[in-house]
């Protein structure tokens, strides 16, 4: 089995400012400084050009949460990938829970979003994850399966390594619950299968849990087979954590 770079990627959500966000790197840098690991951070827009100053010549990846699918336009309110390049952003998450649930965002804009990233060259962070409804109901890998078919049916097979996906159970996200290891084992472990059957290179696809992960669970989530990291939301604040869960990831 090829060997896959652990991805720890921390989503600050609608948190920090360009001081804030300058602060954190300067202090999470000397901690990081060590890691074998893809260290990412998913900074408010206003805050990306801070994010991107400091960590020239570091192992840390800079990424967006969200961006438009079409590159210029009449879309108040929006940012495409081209704008996110030009400042040097190499990836962007698309489809994390709270923007479906609460901004609409539909599997049909991520079927435009997911090659839209991929053909400016960012890194898509695919987020997937059932509710707390639909696991109870027994319907997880249909909830998945369905949120991978429609999200990626716009990208070739031979492009899907490019993508990574976060496997993020909508119950687990800010709630301190964490999926047990079993549960996030099977789910990541099916993800990979559904990719596998997509045609993909599903080997070399990095895929992330994320949901209340944090320095006391992270060790054994990371150790988890088919978890390659984690997106971390919470505990992604404070720099200290944030290492912590880094060095966890070896
Ligand atoms: C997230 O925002 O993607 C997330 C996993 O949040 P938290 O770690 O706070 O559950």
């Amino acid at each position: 089995m090829p060997e896959r770079t652990p991805y720890i990627a921390a989503n600050w959500k609608m948190n920090k400012t360009v001081a804030e966000a300058a602060a954190f790197v300067d202090a999470l840098l000397p901690r990081i400084a060590a890691t074998q690991c893809d260290v990412v951070v998913c900074a408010p827009f206003t805050a990306l050009g801070a994010v991107v100053e400091r960590r020239y010549g570091t192992a840390v990846k800079v990424a967006a949460q969200n961006m438009h699918e079409e590159e210029s336009g009449a879309f108040t309110g929006e940012v495409s990938a081209p704008m996110l390049v030009e400042l040097d952003v190499e990836a962007v998450v698309l489809g994390h829970s709270e923007r479906r649930q609460l901004f609409g965002e539909t599997d049909e804009a991520l079927a435009r979003k997911v090659p839209a990233a991929l053909a400016a060259e960012l890194e898509p962070i695919l987020c997937v994850g059932e509710s707390e409804a639909a696991r109870d109901a027994g319907e997880t890998e249909e909830v998945l399966e369905r949120q991978l078919q429609a999200d990626l049916a716009g990208v070739e097979s031979g492009d899907l390594s490019r993508v990574v996906v976060a496997y993020e159970p909508v119950w687990a996200i800010g709630t301190g619950r964490t999926a047990t290891p079993e549960q996030a084992q099977e789910a990541c472990a099916f993800i990979r299968d559904v990719l596998r059957m997509r045609g993909a290179a599903a080997d070399q696809v990095r895929i992330l849990y994320g949901g209340s992960m944090k320095p006391a669970n992270a060790a054994e989530l990371l150790a988890l087979p088919d978890v390659d990291g984690g997106l971390i939301g919470g505990a992604s604040l404070d720099p200290t954590d944030f290492a912590a869960i880094v060095e966890a990831a070896g």
